[in-house]
């Protein structure tokens, strides 16, 4: 009963707080859509002082402007949304809660969000510290102005109200917010901090930058029942089964498919539970031993998986794809192709999702150490079919037809070079190094770069030199 509770501590927060409720963004009630603390604590300071106490102002946003951004926040999110599952239209609201732990102050945050290049992004009133503020949409960026300056140190809660709908097909970039083949599949949805990041680029590559959230709480509904595959793990399930909570740790995402029909597989490895979510027809038992031997032999290089739950989930289409506790799995990959697709998705947990980095700019950083570990475990190293390239480059500067064997098989092979050079035990250890330094933190190229070189008396800077003239 966490969400009846939670509405009411809703309406009594903002009526000692004098704030005014928005106009919801539509008719379909949005459960889950009170603001909660990030300790999930229902109860807020606030309620318990006298009313002309409460109402003291409850803000730390300081008059002014300084034409500043930042992703140094921490920021915890609840968000309730619903899906009309035949008309794919989702509507709901996000509250973030973000503190600015960069060193100056800041006067307006960037979400990302692919609901605005792909859902036909509709916002609803948004708010900063219960303050209505006219956010701008441009690609896939909210501008959210916080009516001031927010300093160092200090936070500010916003609201987000929003409505899309999801596209029809796979075609093309749908797939990332789609209904197709009995699935939909909802990947960057929820607006999250980031920075102004160009969504259409040449080939594949994910055009995304997100900071990990310390606590996310999602809460998710539908006018029929649906069998949901998120991040994170299911904490409540309302008795009619149309309304599923669930909450999650350390996510630079929250992720989802659903489907009416989709049935569950799973296993245990090390004490954390794989799960296969899919439908009828999908190689579930197949992928299952793939994700389970993958895990296994990821972990003995990397270290712990750091979740008790990692979900493989059948999507509509597209391509694999990898999201925090998750990945994605299309309908119809060549049973050659599987044990490395779903090897390569689960290696990204740990590259991208422990250690982040801007997959947009600097995609090395993810993509060739993933599809290094992987083709290690799965000893699948092989020649790269484009000509020697640089490594350096957004996304955006990389062909359609080379931005795969450049990034992932030549920038995989310069890694894995490396560990032949220094030996296996000395590079695993450097990597583990390099996870727990930058433990759910954003890095660069250079910091993947120098902890490798760092760990061997070889000179590899001179080496690479040529294939990053922009890092060296
Ligand atoms: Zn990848």
């Amino acid at each position: 009963m966490r969400t009846r509770r939670g509405a009411v501590v809703a309406l009594l927060t903002v009526g000692l707080l004098g704030v005014t409720p928005a106009a919801p963004v539509s008719a379909t009630p949005i459960p889950g859509s009170s603001a909660r603390g990030s300790s999930g604590a229902p109860a807020s300071p606030a309620m318990l002082l006298p009313p002309e106490i409460a109402a003291q102002p409850a803000t730390r946003i300081v008059p002014g402007s300084v034409n500043r951004t930042t992703m140094a926040l921490t920021a915890t999110y609840s968000v309730g949304a619903s899906l009309a599952w035949g008309s794919g239209r989702l509507s709901g609201q996000a509250t973030i809660t973000a503190t600015n732990d960069s060193p100056a102050g800041i006067d307006r945050i960037e979400l990302g969000t692919v609901l605005a290049p792909l859902g036909g992004l509709r916002l609803g009133v948004t708010s900063v510290d219960g303050r209505t503020v006219a956010p701008t949409v441009s690609g896939q960026t909210i501008r959210v102005p916080l009516g001031g300056v927010l300093p160092s140190g200090a936070a500010a809660t916003v609201v987000v109200r929003f409505s899309a709908t999801l596209r029809s097909s796979t075609r093309g970039s749908n797939w990332l917010f789609a209904r197709a083949n009995g699935i939909a599949e909802l990947y960057r949805w929820i607006p999250w901090v980031s920075r102004s990041t160009t969504f259409a680029r040449p080939n594949h590559g994910d055009p995304f930058v997100t900071p990990s959230s310390p606590a996310v709480h999602v809460v998710l509904h539908a006018d029929v029942p649906l069998r949901w595959a998120t991040t994170g793990t299911r904490t409540a399930l309302s008795a009619d089964g149309l309304t599923a909570t669930f909450d999650a740790a350390d996510v630079r995402d929250f992720i989802v498919t659903a489907s009416r029909d989709a049935t569950t597989r799973q296993a245990t490895v090390n004490g954390t539970t794989v799960r296969v979510v899919s439908r009828r027809g999908f190689p579930s038992a197949a992928v299952l031993s793939a994700g389970v031997t993958a895990l296994t032999r990821l972990e003995a290089r990397l270290g712990p998986y750091p979740y008790p739950l990692l979900t493989i989930s059948e999507s509509a289409g597209g391509y694999g794809m990898e999201g925090p506790m998750t990945v994605w799995i299309p309908p119809n990959v060549a049973p050659s192709n599987l044990v490395y697709l779903v090897t390569h998705e689960i290696a990204h947990q740990w590259f991208y999702g422990v250690v982040g980095s801007d997959q947009a700019r600097e995609p090395f950083a993810d993509e060739a150490m993933a599809d290094m570990a992987t083709r290690n475990v799965l000893g699948m190293r092989r020649a790269s079919q484009c000509s020697t390239a640089r490594l350096d480059l957004a996304i955006y500067r990389y062909s359609s037809t080379c931005y795969y064997e450049d990034i992932y098989i030549q920038g995989g092979n310069l890694i894995d070079d490396a560990r032949r050079r220094m030996g296996s035990p000395t590079f695993w250890a450097a990597i583990r190094g390099y996870l727990a330094a930058h433990r759910f933190g954003l890095v660069h190229t250079r910091q993947l770069l120098d902890a490798i070189d760092a760990a061997s008396p070889v000179d590899f800077a001179a080496r690479w030199r040529t294939r990053f003239p922009s890092l060296y």
